[in-house]
C-alpha cells in the first residue's frame, strides 16, 4: 500500500505506518518468546537465585495489572504474614504475569481476577484466578505445548502466539515447582504456582 499510494494518500500513509507498527511489536514479541525457549533448550537461561518476597511480587503485579488494564477487576487475597522463597525474581515475576495476561484476555470485561500468595502444605504458592471462558478438560493437557491455542481462543478476535505458558513452565519446572489447573468452562479458571517448601530446595 504504501510503495503504491502511500506516497500521495496521506490517509493510506497513516495506516500502512499503523500496521506496520503492529506487526513489527508482535514480531519483536514472538522473537523474544522463540529466543527465550531456544535458550533454555540450551541450557543457557541461568537463574539467579535470591530471596523473594512472593506477597511483594503478587501485589505489585495486581497493582501494575490494575493500572494497565482498566476492563478489568483486580483484586489480591493474601495470608496474613508476608510468604518468602527463594528463586530468580524476574522471572518468576514473569510467570505470574503471563497468567494474569491469560486471565485478562481470556476474560469479559468487568470481570474480576484475583491474585493470591499463601502457603499449602508447608510450601509457598501464587495463583490466579478469573471468571473467564475457561478450558475444557480435553484442552487442558495441551495448554503447554509450544503454539497450542485453543479453539475458542483461535476463534476469537484476541491474538495470541500459543507460547505464554509453555515459557511459564520452563520457569516454574526450572524453580523445582509445579503448575496447576483448575478450569470449568464458562465459570472461569484458576492457575496455581506452587514452590518448593524451603527446606526441600536443593541450591538451584
Ligand atoms: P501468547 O503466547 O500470546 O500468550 P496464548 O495466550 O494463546 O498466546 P498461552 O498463554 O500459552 O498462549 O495459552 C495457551 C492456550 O491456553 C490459550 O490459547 C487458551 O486457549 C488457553 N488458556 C490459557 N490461559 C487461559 C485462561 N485463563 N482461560 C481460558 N483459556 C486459557
Ligand atoms: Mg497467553
Amino acid at each position: 500500500m504504501l510503495d503504491r499510494w502511500g506516497k500521495d494518500d496521506e490517509q493510506v500513509l497513516k495506516e500502512s505506518i499503523e500496521a506496520l507498527k503492529n506487526e513489527s511489536e508482535h514480531m519483536k514479541n514472538l522473537v523474544e518468546k522463540l529466543l527465550f525457549l531456544a535458550r533454555g533448550d540450551s541450557g543457557r537461561n541461568t537463574l539467579h537465585i535470591e530471596d523473594v518476597n512472593l506477597t511483594e511480587m503478587v501485589s505489585d503485579v495486581m497493582e501494575e495489572s490494575a493500572m494497565i488494564d482498566s476492563k478489568h477487576i483486580y483484586k489480591m487475597e493474601g495470608a496474613d504474614s508476608e510468604i518468602k522463597t527463594q528463586g530468580d525474581s524476574a522471572m518468576l515475576k514473569q510467570a505470574l504475569r503471563i497468567f494474569v495476561q491469560n486471565a485478562a484476555k481470556y476474560s469479559k470485561d468487568g470481570d474480576t481476577i484475583t491474585l493470591r500468595a499463601g502457603m499449602t502444605g508447608g510450601a509457598p504458592f501464587y495463583s490466579v484466578q478469573d471468571e473467564g471462558v475457561g478450558i475444557a478438560s480435553s484442552e487442558v493437557v495441551h495448554v503447554f505445548e509450544r503454539f497450542y491455542r485453543s479453539d475458542s481462543a483461535r476463534n476469537s478476535l484476541e491474538g495470541g502466539t500459543g507460547l505464554g505458558l509453555s515459557i511459564a513452565k520452563w520457569i516454574v519446572d526450572a524453580h523445582g515447582g509445579v503448575i496447576e489447573i483448575l478450569s470449568r468452562p464458562e465459570f472461569g479458571s484458576r492457575i496455581t504456582v506452587k514452590l518448593p517448601a524451603q527446606n526441600q530446595q536443593k541450591h538451584m
